[in-house]
């Protein structure tokens, strides 16, 4: 018997103790960005600066600029939606942001941050056209 493909399924745990804020911000519909008082931003939030100073919260608000996109036509199998979707890049202020959308998105569009909880209960962040 030949095996033509076989499932993988794939779970990694990683330690977000000191990150927990991002995770329960978006439950908040809140996206969460750290900065340091050097002027560093990170956008996934870290910790802890290059500089070894402590970060500090700082919610992203207003609207951010679309600086790439990708259209999913290829839907994976086990992906909960049956349609296309898009990964965003949209730039706010100092941070670059990654997310999904539903829209039909253009490069320079402006676009404001959400997020929503997705059908297998994980929050995501969105972006909608303003
Ligand atoms: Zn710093």
């Amino acid at each position: 018997m030949i095996v033509e493909s076989r499932e993988l399924k794939l779970k990694n745990r990683i330690p977000v103790t000191r990150i927990a804020k991002y995770w329960e911000g978006l439950k908040e519909g809140k996206v969460f960005k750290t900065v340091c008082k050097c002027g560093m931003s990170y956008y996934p939030p870290k910790a802890d600066c290059v500089c070894g100073n402590q970060t500090e919260w700082v919610e992203i608000v207003g609207e951010g600029i679309v600086e790439s996109f990708t259209v999913v036509h290829s839907i994976p199998a086990c992906f909960e939606w049956g349609g296309v979707y898009r990964i965003v890049i949209a730039k706010f202020e100092d941070v670059r942001v990654m997310g999904w959308s539903e829209e039909d998105v253009k490069i320079g569009e402006r676009v404001s941050i959400l997020t929503k909880k997705d059908a297998s209960g994980i929050w995501k962040v969105w972006f909608e056209k303003r």
